[in-house]
């Protein structure tokens, strides 16, 4: 099977699929838009990135007479080469659900009622003025960089708080502690290159055959053109990738870390890690009292001691992954002549001890000197377009500034400070507050500590996405003084409880950039005009914070007196782009991403002037000016032969070391437990995820009709022995149950995802079946980083319960 094959299959799964599940549920946005089919010789083309996962792939839009009408995989685009998945050939039509919000509406009762543009700015610069430390602004890693960056300066240069986080803490803070405890600096050092030069690519609960399809297509081409690439699937639910692994292994949940401990246990006690790699780059850390993000400094005798308990024995007890399996990992990581590719995303992330199993996945790359060369590395994944770009990297988070800086550090608030021309002590050193604690004081009563009072949520939705959602969203809607302002583009589980809704712009109806999982920025212009009174999220902001100036709120004004977010035209004259009228005299993108590249130098993340990615399927950082004057990405960070910062001689260089000695640190990090498991009253784990059809929440896949028909609802996978001794079948309503809330679904039996026994799978892209409210919000103590993955939960066949409520 070639990669087109592979995609074409992926397609045909999602279109055909329909035909074997029951409908549930109202058809509530089943909408027809307009066909994508390729039209006449009038159609402009334009390039932009897919508007969906974080793999980044680039497609060429089809624009005519002022609508998107086809859509083609971009053959210049270095990712995906001219192929999509199938959410990406149908990204056109995301523009054009029929129930696409046009107009600011205001909560009046039970109902929302349509107010002026002018009105609803009013109204939030109001409720700020009223009490700018109880407001926070909750985002994404959908919003564009651009964007994001504004974001972050409204809150962080201008209300003198740092309330402000994104969902990416949903999904990627794990990775970025990972990388911090590791190198001392964020983002993976490797590319999707790795991928097409790797011997072993290792999935680590991940399935991007679904996830992340067009760059697992990658290493599925090279095995059709002959290459060799053995696919190893360490997992907790057999899914697509592991139909083509040649190892699938599956683990008892939350033992991953008894199993990388494993590894690395066997490498040492059989001398097999690569001495010469880790003696010249590495340093050794454990936890230290208290913890933290640093740990303590340990020897490599210690480190050794540490990892003694952790003989295959004792993981296979612990993780259930045979000692022969477990011996066969710790071959291929002790070989010298294979290159390995390490590939994670949600399943490491989203678990309370993220940050550790972030931390080992780097340690066992670096214990084996698998790292550092094409094909040799340890890859984090992203779920989002910009999570790295406008999360990360723009600091978008309530611990975070732009360009890697941190709140905590006095000389980054100052460097901030002085970049963004406000008066010194402006950026405030009280750190804000992560998503998990933001939701809990805006749903707790004020009296009794919940000070958050506003919330300003854009490009997301919450109130599907967030863990334990009747505990972190509902009761703020009984409290008369907590308000939610929520900018979308569709109504969704969050704006429908909103106070305030303002209809947004998506995708190529505005300018954008977004960075990928590789450090690639890419860049668009806005092609097409959006529907009714849609309009950019990045106005918005800025015309809220123009009214707040208006009304007389200092924080807005920089040092001399000019307007935070103050442009220049061609003439020197400040352009008005706080009025709509005037928000495309210039290019508001270009001017906020200069602004941003300024902060971009201390962790060697330089980007490029905003015009180089005009021209280019975009450019991974560090991108650094050659002597001719030209431009020049990094493909594999702190290797001598690729990154401009590692010094002349050199193969590898930590130049971020949190040891300062250019090392990165090994860690060791001990199996915990999980903090909730299977017991006589709720003996099954439930785990949460994604297909390959929706995206996240399926707000926009949903109002795709081919999406929609090919996976019209959620479900739960069991086991087929489960399913037996429960006594149901395909199509079955059963209510799975959790201590934190129940749910009728209909079963899926031998899907293209199979559980082990004694394991749930729902997919959480359904509005209509939200099981977010059954899980935990427990989180990694370091990210704050929830745990979807994992939580006790009880499934019964519907007939039965309904017979003993009667
Ligand atoms: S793999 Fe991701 S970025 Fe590429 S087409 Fe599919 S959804 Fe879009």
């Amino acid at each position: 099977m070639d990669r087109r094959d592979f995609l074409k299959g992926s397609a045909m799964t999602a279109a055909t699929l329909a035909a074997s599940r029951l409908a549930y549920g109202q058809d509530r946005a089943a909408v027809e838009p307009p066909s994508t089919a390729r039209q006449g010789g009038d159609v402009q083309w334009n390039k932009a990135p897919c508007r969906f996962c974080g793999t980044g792939c680039h497609v060429q839009v089809g624009v005519q007479n002022g609508k998107v009408v086809a859509i083609a995989g971009d053959q210049k685009a270095p990712v995906n080469k001219g192929l999509l998945c199938v959410k990406g050939y149908h990204v056109g039509l995301a523009l054009y659900g029929q129930d696409r919000l046009t107009t600011p509406l205001l909560r009046k009762g039970d109902k929302q009622v349509p107010i002026s543009w002018e009105e609803a700015i009013d109204i939030i610069a109001r409720r700020v003025l009223k009490d700018p430390k109880g407001f926070a602004l909750y985002g994404s890693g959908q919003w564009t960089i651009p964007e994001g960056y504004a974001a972050s300066k409204f809150v962080k240069a201008g209300l003198g708080t740092h309330n402000i986080d994104a969902n990416a803490r949903l999904c990627m803070a794990s990775a970025v502690t990972g990388f911090l405890a590791t190198y001392g600096v964020d983002e993976p050092a490797g590319c999707y290159d790795d991928l097409d030069a790797c011997d072993v690519l290792i999935t680590w609960g991940n399935n991007p055959a679904e996830m992340h399809p067009v760059l697992f297509s990658r290493v599925i081409d090279r095995r059709s053109r002959g290459e060799k690439v053995t696919l190893i699937d360490i997992g907790t639910r057999k899914t697509r990738t592991s139909g083509f692994a040649d190892h699938s292994l599956r683990f008892k949940p939350n033992s991953d870390l008894a199993i990388a401990c494993g590894i690395a246990h066997l490498l040492v006690e059989n001398g097999t890690y690569d001495k010469a790699f880790v003696e010249a780059n590495c340093a050794f850390r454990a936890s230290s009292t208290p913890p933290t993000l640093e740990g303590k400094a340990i020897s490599f005798e210690e480190y050794r001691e540490l990892l003694k308990p952790y003989t295959p024995e004792k993981v296979e007890q612990l993780s259930g992954v045979s000692q022969k399996d477990l011996r066969m990992l710790a071959g291929l990581f002790g070989r010298r002549d294979v290159r390995i590719t390490s590939l994670w995303c949600m399943g490491p992330n989203q678990h309370t001890q993220g940050t550790a199993m972030n931390s080992l996945l780097h340690g066992l790359h670096l214990l084996s000197g698998h790292f550092g060369k094409p094909g040799d590395a340890p890859t984090s994944l992203t779920g989002q377009p910009s999570a790295c770009g406008t999360v990360r990297e723009v600091g978008t988070l309530s611990h975070a500034l732009p360009g890697g800086r941190v709140v905590a550090k006095a000389e980054h608030r100052a460097q901030m400070e002085e970049i963004w021309n406000v008066p010194a002590g402006r950026v405030s050193e009280k750190i804000g507050y992560h998503t998990v604690e933001m939701w809990k004081r805006f749903s707790t009563p004020t009296e009794q500590g919940g000070d958050v009072h506003t919330v300003w949520v854009q490009v997301t939705n919450p109130a599907q996405s967030l863990p334990n959602t009747h505990k972190l969203v509902d009761p703020s809607r009984k409290l008369a003084d907590k308000f939610l302002i929520v900018s979308d583009v569709y109504p969704t589980a969050t704006t429908r409880i909103a106070d305030l809704v303002l209809p947004s712009a998506m995708w190529v109806e505005k300018n954008g950039m977004v960075g990928n999982s590789e450090r690639r920025t890419q860049q668009w212009f806005k092609l097409v005009q959006p529907p009714g009174q849609a309009r950019d999220d990045g106005w918005q902001l800025i015309s809220v914070a123009h009214r707040l100036l208006e009304l007389g709120f200092a924080g807005m004004k920089d040092k001399d007196g000019r307007f935070l977010f103050d442009v220049k035209g061609k003439d020197g004259r400040s352009v008005p782009i706080w009025e709509w009228s005037h928000y495309y005299d210039v290019n508001v993108d270009e001017h906020l991403f200069e602004e941003y590249r300024k902060t971009t130098r201390i962790k060697h993340k330089d980007l490029a002037p905003y015009q180089e990615y005009v021209k280019a399927r975009g450019l991974r950082w560090p991108v650094v000016q050659q002597p001719d004057g030209s431009w020049r990405e990094t493909r594999f960070r702190f290797s001598g032969f690729d990154d401009p910062y590692v010094k002349k001689g050199r193969d590898i260089q930590f130049y971020h070391s949190t040891s300062h000695d250019d090392r990165a640190q090994i860690w060791f990090q001990p199996y915990e437990p999980p903090p909730e498991s299977p017991d006589s009253e709720y003996p099954f784990w439930l785990c949460t995820g994604r297909v390959i059809e929706h995206w996240h929440t399926g707000s926009v896949t949903m109002r795709i009709p081919q999406l929609r028909r090919a996976m019209p609802q959620a479900y739960v996978e069991m086991n087929r022995a489960d399913a037996r001794k429960l006594g149901v079948d395909n199509g079955d309503l059963v209510t799975v149950e959790t201590r934190r809330g129940k749910l009728d679904l209909p079963v899926w039996l031998g899907g293209r995802g199979e559980p082990v026994e004694g394991s749930l799978f729902v997919p959480f892209f359904d509005e209509r079946l939200l099981i977010n409210e059954l899980t935990l919000d427990a989180h990694d103590p370091f990210s704050k980083q929830p745990d979807y993955k994992k939580c006790a939960a009880r499934v019964r066949r519907r007939e039965r319960v309904a017979e003993k409520q009667k």
